[in-house]
């Protein structure tokens, strides 16, 4: 159930309206928009009773959702939701696209440190790496765990990169949302519902990326998971599904991003690197994301890709990122979109006085 405000409903008539709905048990979800506040209810096991709702003061109406997914839908928050940071103008959704860039695994310091520097340098304003890798066979590299995620806050406070990083489960859910500026939620993970429920409850954006056969509808549902625990900072992420090709890791599914916007009020990267699993598809599909309109861009880069510990083979070279950068913001132009600098308000005190 929906219950729309009228435009000039007051901050205290939304207040009372979502203690009524506590009170009868469900729990209120107000997603203030441009126009109105609608205030999404959840906890219901069935269909919800209206009593007397639609007859409180400021309500305009009271709406039957009978969608499986509520508060990621458009039905509850018409425009697009921008995610914000402090201290930079980069977000994600809105005018800016987003461009998070790094390698697939912290390694080492020298070895995140050198990417980092180089796709700063190119206009990168996020940080990608894994500290807790969900690796297909249990004898590859795991990932440096609690010291990975050090090294990637050593480069936040550095350079002024936002960092983004995997969450595995809920041990390591807790560390990444202390350290990190946005939780990632990995394909593996994209229907573990306790983990998205977690990341629900964290303090921090989510970004979730999309399961390996997903259909649209599924990774709405994830997403759907994450804010009905309150947490309505999320960004949703394509990054390839199973198909019968061969000639690609994964078929990079364009074409969800504007069914995706149609739906829902969330922004959606797209992240070429997982999708493609090759090196030098990854250019080419990260200009066809952004023409296509996707919010942001998720690209592994890697200073040595021939000696990663994964992911060598879609990684790209320093240079080669470079190069996307290029391109990619004269796309970005053509659909009214730009790559903000991160800005040297993101970069601590201290770093910028080293
Ligand atoms: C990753 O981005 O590091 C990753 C493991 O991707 P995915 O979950 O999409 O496979
Ligand atoms: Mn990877």
């Amino acid at each position: 159930m929906l219950v729309v405000m009228q435009a000039h409903a007051t901050e205290e008539q939304i207040r009372a309206v979502c203690q009524k709905i506590e009170v009868m048990g469900y729990r209120p979800h107000a997603m203030p928009g441009a126009t109105r506040t609608a205030i999404g209810v959840t906890g219901n096991q069935g269909e919800v009773e209206q009593g007397t709702l639609g007859e409180m003061p400021g309500v305009q109406e009271v709406i039957r959702v009978s969608k499986l997914y509520k508060l990621v839908s458009r039905d509850v928050k018409e425009e697009n939701t921008v995610l914000r940071f402090a201290g930079t103008d980069a977000t994600i959704g809105g005018k800016n696209l987003a461009v998070i860039a790094g390698p697939c695994a912290i390694e080492n310091r020298d070895q995140a440190f050198a990417v980092a520097e180089r796709v700063a340098r190119a206009g990168a304003q996020f940080f990608r790496g894994g500290a807790y890798k969900p690796r297909t066979s249990p004898y590859t590299f795991q990932g440096l765990g609690e010291a990975g995620l050090r090294i990637m806050a050593e480069i936040r406070e550095r350079f002024g990169l936002k960092i983004i990083t995997e969450a595995i489960d809920n041990e390591s859910l807790a560390l990444v949302a202390e350290y990190a500026d946005v939780i990632q939620i990995g394909a593996r993970n994209m229907q573990n519902f306790s983990l998205l429920k977690r990341a629900g409850r964290a303090k921090k954006p989510v970004m979730v990326k999309r399961g390996m056969s997903a259909t649209l509808e599924e990774f709405l549902m994830a997403a759907e998971y994450v804010m009905s625990e309150g947490n309505y900072q999320v960004i949703l992420c394509e990054r390839g599904v199973r198909t019968f090709a061969d000639h690609t890791r994964n078929t990079l599914d364009l074409s969800i991003v504007p069914a995706v916007q149609r739906l829902s009020h969330l922004p959606i990267v797209v992240d070429p690197s997982h999708g493609t699993g090759k090196r030098n598809k990854v250019t080419p599909m990260s200009r066809a994301a952004v023409a296509v309109g996707a919010d942001g861009l998720i690209v592994e880069v890697h200073n040595q890709p021939d000696k990663a510990l994964s992911d060598g083979a879609q990684s790209l070279y320093p240079e080669q990122f470079e190069e996307l950068m290029v391109q990619v913001r004269q796309i970005a132009a053509v659909v009214g979109r730009e790559v903000v600098p991160i800005g040297a308000e993101a970069v601590s005190e201290p770093a910028r006085a080293r």
